[in-house]
């Protein structure tokens, strides 16, 4: 009985091994190992990190190797152990990559990543290590702002970052009239690469006439940073709106967290098996 449970251990451990890559041990092996961008790496470098930390070493693996089967992720680990670049390289990386092999005057519209956060303080945090890693790559992070409305998804070409700029400008005069006569606005339409955000702001963002709530057709990328925040029950219906706009086939979600409770656990389980369940069948070998 030993031997045959000894040997279906090994068995379990071999189909592990199969899925579970390498650790990353070292920051060249992004370049060497998954061919990450080399400004992205440069980027890395300027600001004087080296060596990856735990979570880095387990998660930036999983989430670069495009050989394996794509994943969602639900990793947890310490506050202050690495969570928000264990995200965001990946996350820059294949934004640049795509917007890459479409070709300069053939980019490929549309929010391709939706990061959410729980406060405003943690996502601006993001946008700006998010920028400090993207810098000279031309891809665009924007902070969503009340009165931001994310329109026209991969229909316009006005991709040069004017746009987004003004759209910034005008938010922060927008002031806090803006519930009572927002109809008399002008729309401040945000086009971005990656988009950070709350969720109420994302809500209030993807909210078109009458209550529809818009969708995210081109997002391939949805991460919820401090997850267990971000579905208990103060924001979870917020989040789960915001989860179920994501309407990209491709999608892949990883949430962070330093805790999870199993209760958060089972919910993303679900919300992951049910999504599954409803893709065509040859979307799901
Ligand atoms: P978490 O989200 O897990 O709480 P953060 O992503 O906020 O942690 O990171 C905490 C701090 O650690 C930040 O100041 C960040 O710049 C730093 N940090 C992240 N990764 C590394 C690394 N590989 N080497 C050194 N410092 C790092
Ligand atoms: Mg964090």
């Amino acid at each position: 009985k030993n031997r045959i449970e000894e040997e279906s251990t090994k068995k379990e451990k071999r189909k592990r091994a199969e899925i579970i890559p390498q650790p990353l041990t070292h920051f060249s092996q992004l370049q060497t190992r998954y061919h990450v961008h080399r400004k992205v790496c440069d980027n890395l470098g300027d600001q004087g990190y080296e060596m990856p930390t735990e979570v880095q070493m387990g998660g930036l693996p999983l989430l670069l190797d495009n050989s394996g089967p794509q994943i969602d992720l639900l990793s947890v680990a310490p506050t202050g152990s690495g969570k928000t670049l264990a995200f965001l390289i990946p996350v820059i990386n294949a934004v640049k990559r795509e917007r890459g092999r479409a070709g300069a005057d053939h980019k490929e519209k549309g929010v391709k990543a939706v990061i959410l956060a729980p406060t405003k303080e943690l996502a601006s945090q993001i946008v700006n290590e998010g920028r400090k890693l993207a810098l000279n790559t031309g891809i665009q992070i924007t902070m969503l702002r009340k009165g931001m409305k994310i329109g026209d998804q991969g229909t316009t070409d006005d991709r040069n970052g004017h746009n987004s700029q003004k759209s910034d400008e005008n938010a922060e005069k927008g002031g806090e009239d803006e519930q009572d006569d927002h109809k008399s606005k002008p729309e401040m339409v945000v086009k971005a690469d990656v988009i950070v955000s709350t969720p109420l702001a994302m809500v209030h963002a993807l909210a078109g006439p009458n209550k529809t709530v818009g969708n995210l057709p081109t997002t391939t990328m949805f991460i919820l940073d401090e997850a267990d925040v971000l579905l208990d029950p103060l924001f979870r219906e917020q989040t789960l709106s915001i989860w179920a706009a994501c309407s990209n086939p491709q999608l892949r979600v990883s949430l962070w967290s330093a805790t999870m409770g199993a209760s958060i656990e089972d919910l993303a389980a679900s919300q992951i098996a049910d999504r599954w369940a409803a893709l065509p069948q040859q979307e799901t070998k």
